[in-house]
C-alpha cells in the first residue's frame, strides 16, 4: 500500500502557562498556517530552545496550547544543543530531556519535555481494518530510490479523526531517504501479525531484489554445506 509522506520541522508545543512566561501574560499566539491535521496550525510567533552547548534559534510554535510544553528536534539538533532527547511519541514526556525556552519576554525552564518524535503513521479505521493494522502497532515502510532504506518501528496511530493514512518522519529521517513531504512509500501490510513475503518481495526494486537472491543463495550452500558435514560425521559415528 502508498501512503504519503510528512515531513516535521523541530517544532514546540506550548502550554498557556509557559506561552505567557515567554511572551507575556494575557498574550494570544497568531495562527499563520494550518497543518494535514487540520485541528493544528503553526503560528507566526517563534522561540529560541537552548541547551548546554548551542542554541536553536527562530524554532516554529504550533497551536492550538496543549496541557504540558512539548519540544521536538531531531537527533542533530539535540547534538548541536549537547542534549540527550529519547524517541517518544508525542505525549510521552515523562523522564525526557530538560532544555530551556526563551521567548521576548522571558525564559522557561523545562524540567522535561525534550523529544526526538518516534517515527510514527497516522492511520484511518478504514484502512487499519483492511490491512489488518491495530492502533500501536509497529509497521514497516520501504522507501525506493538510491537513498533506499526501511524504514522499521513505525507505531501506527488510529483514530476516527485520521482522514487519510500518511507516515511523519523529521527531517534527519527524511533526509537519509531523500524525501520530503507529499512522497509517496510503501506500506507493509500484515495479515495476523505475520508479513507476508509476496508483500515484501513486491515492495523492492530489481537490484534488491538481486542481492536478497545472491544471499538466499549463499545461506541455503552454506546450510548444504553444513548438513553434509553433520551427515559425515553421523555416517563416522555409526561404523
Ligand atoms: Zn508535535
Amino acid at each position: 500500500m502508498r501512503i504519503t509522506v510528512g515531513v516535521s520541522a523541530r517544532h514546540v508545543h506550548l502550554s498557556i502557562e509557559d506561552m505567557e512566561l515567554l511572551f507575556g501574560s494575557g498574550y494570544e499566539l497568531t495562527p499563520e498556517r494550518y497543518l494535514s491535521i487540520a485541528t493544528q496550525y503553526i503560528c507566526k510567533e517563534r522561540v529560541t530552545v537552548e541547551g548546554p552547548k548551542g542554541k536553536l534559534e527562530n524554532i516554529a510554535i504550533i497551536g492550538p496550547p496543549r496541557e504540558h510544553t512539548q519540544v521536538e528536534i531531531s537527533k542533530t539538533d539535540s547534538i548541536k544543543l549537547g542534549l540527550k532527547p529519547p524517541a517518544r511519541l508525542s505525549g510521552n514526556l515523562e523522564g525526557s530531556e530538560s532544555a530551556t525556552l526563551i521567548g521576548p519576554k522571558g525564559k522557561v525552564l523545562l524540567k522535561a519535555g525534550l523529544i526526538v518524535a518516534q517515527r510514527h503513521i497516522h492511520m484511518t479505521e478504514k484502512d487499519a481494518k483492511e490491512f489488518g493494522f491495530k492502533h500501536k502497532d509497529y509497521a514497516m515502510v520501504v522507501v525506493k530510490g538510491n537513498r533506499s532504506l526501511v524504514f522499521d518501528y513505525v507505531v501506527v496511530r488510529v483514530a476516527p479523526e485520521n482522514t487519510h493514512t500518511e507516515i511523519h518522519l523529521d527531517t534527519d529521517e527524511a533526509n537519509t531517504a531523500d524525501l520530503k513531504t507529499g512522497d509517496e512509500v510503501t506500506l507493509l501490510h500484515v495479515n495476523d501479525k505475520k508479513l507476508r513475503l509476496e508483500q515484501i518481495i513486491n515492495s523492492f526494486d530489481e537490484r534488491q531484489l538481486r542481492v536478497l537472491e545472491e544471499s538466499v543463495t549463499t545461506i541455503i550452500s552454506e546450510e548444504k554445506q553444513r548438513i553434509s558435514m553433520m551427515e559425515d560425521m553421523l555416517k563416522s559415528l555409526k561404523s
